[in-house]
Order: structure tokens, then sequence, then C-alpha cells
């Protein structure tokens, strides 16, 4: 019968000789001569070599059907999928860096597969290890019976905000506290362009906005990612909520396929999209958030569980302020804007009930001239002074309103 879930902790079997093997490499490689893909009858096997065990898990995930499979980590530097894949089964690899510490392999699967075995298998005299995983053929019932996310202690994603109160709004007696969150990460890359990856160029411009944020004494500033690693949707905005933030600025250099987008966009949450393109965007950061692996399923119940409607009702106001005030100060600060610069669809990373949230396309990463101005620190430094221009501006006016609704 399949297995719903494996963890192996490849480390308990390793015998004297490979513990001193290990010792000399902290972390894992894999040996991509020596690791496969393949159809074996009507199943799939997957070897994976590395250069020492690790602990790993396994699990499939539906819609869409894909396999993924977690190291303690694992670099996966050299790593190539041309060499590894050849298997008529598999649609398409990613792998990358989950969270710290731990590395993802995601396989997409053309058709129901359920893993059969698994084994982890340690050389004592070498004291590299094999992965072995084999995957056979199962009915959708099946595979959606022993598919599902991995739930305990030691692997759990981070729990829905339940409980917590909503945050109390500023009257413009306190520096605000502004969380910067640079879209994509690890696993997910984001859009890619000329051998340059969205993920990079965004966590730059979020590292230079929080050092202006800082250096003006008006502003403390935190990043939701600090580093090349994966982070849900979901989660950046549970990060938000526990630093204690008073605004929500996730920035973005997206591609858009159809149409020729290009300039800077500043965009809102909303239930009905303002167009085509913008709802298109926001079904693609939920896409990658399941091409890394996120079961996305729950995502509905943590978010209903940070409902405070009412909070709610004054954050889309004030959003909407926000958005409004960026649009103007980073067309003061770099002379020009988009025709529609504002504009709104269902974005996950903005659901946060009570935290004024906005998501700020740089440029598209797909317009030449939009990448040059991504990849030119002048260009950069004109948005980070608009960005903080608007802050100031909405903070003031916010605070001035806040005070109003208290009388
Ligand atoms: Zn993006």
């Amino acid at each position: 019968m399949f297995i719903r879930i494996l963890v192996a902790v490849g480390l308990i079997s390793m015998g004297a000789a490979g513990a001193m093997a290990q010792q000399l490499q902290a972390i894992a490689r894999v040996d991509v001569e020596n690791s496969r893909i393949e159809d074996v009858g009507d199943g799939v096997e997957i070897r994976l070599s590395l250069t020492q065990p690790v602990p790993y898990r396994l699990f499939t995930l539906a819609e869409p059907m894909r396999l993924v499979i977690d190291f303690r980590e694992v670099d996966w530097q050299g790593f190539d999928e041309a060499k590894v894949q050849g298997s008529e089964q598999v649609a398409d690899l990613r792998f990358g860096i989950f969270r710290p510490g731990w590395s993802r392999l995601v396989v997409d699967l053309k058709q129901p597969l359920s893993v059969f075995q698994a084994v982890m298998e340690t050389d004592h005299v070498t004291g590299s290890a094999k992965l072995s995983i084999k995957l056979a053929n199962a009915s959708i019932a099946e595979f959606k019976a022993f598919s599902g996310a991995f739930s305990s202690e030691e692997w759990a994603l981070p729990q829905g905000d339940k409980g917590l109160q909503p945050k109390t709004r500023q009257i413009g007696d306190r520096p605000l506290l502004i969380a910067i969150d640079p879209g994509h990460g690890g696993i997910d890359p984001g859009a890619e362009h000329e051998g340059y990856l969205e993920k990079h160029l965004v966590l730059q411009f979020a590292r230079e906005l929080k050092e202006a944020l800082i250096l003006s004494g008006r502003y403390k500033a935190q990043l939701t990612r600090t580093g090349d690693s994966f982070v849900s949707l979901p989660d950046r905005i549970s990060i938000a909520r526990k630093m204690g933030a008073d605004v929500f600025l996730s920035v973005h250099a997206d591609a858009l396929s159809e149409g020729k987008a290009t300039g800077t966009t500043v965009y809102t949450l909303s239930d009905k999209a303002s167009s085509g393109a913008a709802a298109e965007l926001a079904r693609q950061h939920d896409r990658s958030d399941l091409l890394a692996g996120v079961d996305l399923a729950q995502q509905d119940d943590l978010i209903a569980a940070v409902l405070m409607d009412m909070a709610r009702l004054e954050t889309t106001g004030r959003s909407d302020l926000l958005a409004e005030m960026l649009v103007s100060g980073i067309g003061q600060s770099v002379g020009r804007i988009r025709k529609r610069p504002h504009l709104s669809a269902g974005f996950t990373v903005l659901k946060a009930p009570d935290i004024p949230s906005v998501l700020v396309e740089l440029g598209f990463m797909s317009n030449r001239s939009d990448l040059n101005n991504l990849l030119t620190l002048e260009w950069r430094e004109k948005v980070v002074r608009g960005v903080v221009l608007a802050l100031d501006t909405w903070a003031f006016e916010d605070a001035a309103q806040a005070r109003l609704l208290r009388q």
C-alpha cells in the first residue's frame, strides 16, 4: 500500500566511520552523476545520491499533483535538472532552500503516482547516502487519500494568528514600523529574465529601502525575509503581525506574459480585480506558493482565524490612501509613472485585516527598460525616496484621521 507520510532520520543508522566522514563536511551535497529520476515499469524511481545522510521527509500534494521532498541542509549548487530527470511521467523539477536549514525538491507529476517505498541507505565506508524513492501508479482517489502536507511539531509551518488582538492604529506619537516584504525567495525564484531573478532584485531593493527608512530617523523597518529563503504568503502576514508592523509593503518585479506591462504599479486588495492583468498577477503569486509545495488548502482557515471585520473596514481605506500616496510619491521622485498606476486584485499576501498593506510592482522584468531601471542604483534610490515621501505624507494624514475617529 502507499505511504502517506514518511520521516526518516538517516543519521540514526550511521556507523562510526560515517560519523567521522560526516564531520569533514557540514552540508550535504547532491552527487548529480549518481542521481537519477526514471520510469521503471509503470512507476517512477527517484535515486538521489548525497555526500552524507540527512534527515528528510516526503509527501504528495494534489492540484497540481506533486511530490515534495524536504532535506535538512542540502546544498543544491551544481544540481542539474537535465542530467537527473529522465522520466516521462515527471513534468518538472524545482529545488532550493525552503526555509533556513531546510531544502526542498518538488517533483511535478503528470499523473497520480503515490509513494510506495522510500529508503535512505548509508555507505559506512565513504559516509555517503542514497535515497531511493519508488512511486507507483495510483488512481486519483488513492492519490488524494494519501496526499497532504506533513504535520508534526518539528516540521510544522507557523500556525494562524488565532486570538491575536487587532493592531492599535497609530496616532502620530511613535515611529512607525514598516514591514518590507521582498517577494518570492529560496525555491521560488519569481520572474526570470535574461539571467536575472526577481527574488534577488527585490531583496536588494528591500534592503536599500530598509536602510533609508531607518536612516530617516522617523521609521523602524524589518524584512519578512532577510536572505534567499522561501516564505509562504500566509507566513509573510504572520511575520509582519508578530513584529507588530504598522504598514506592510510587499515588493515585486514580476513578468507578465500578455500585454505590454511596464512601469511602477501599486496594488491593493479587492475581491474584484481591477483588470485582467491584476487578476493574473494575483494568480501567479498563489501559484508560486503552490509550486513551492505549500498546501494553500488551509489558507482560508488561517485567514478566517484572523478575520477582524471592524479592523478590516478601516484597513481597506487606509491601504487605498497609502497606495495613492505611493503613486504620487514615486511619480514625483522618478518623474513618471504609468497611466493606471493603482490597481487591485485578490492578493493573498495583502490579507492582513488590521495592517494597511500594499504591493508595489517596481517594474516588470519582462520589459527591457523596466529591467534596466531595476538594475540601476540611481533609479532605485529615486524610488526609495518616493516611498519614504509617500510614507511621511500618509503617516501624517492617517494619524489625523485616527485622532478624529477617537473623538
Ligand atoms: Zn513577484
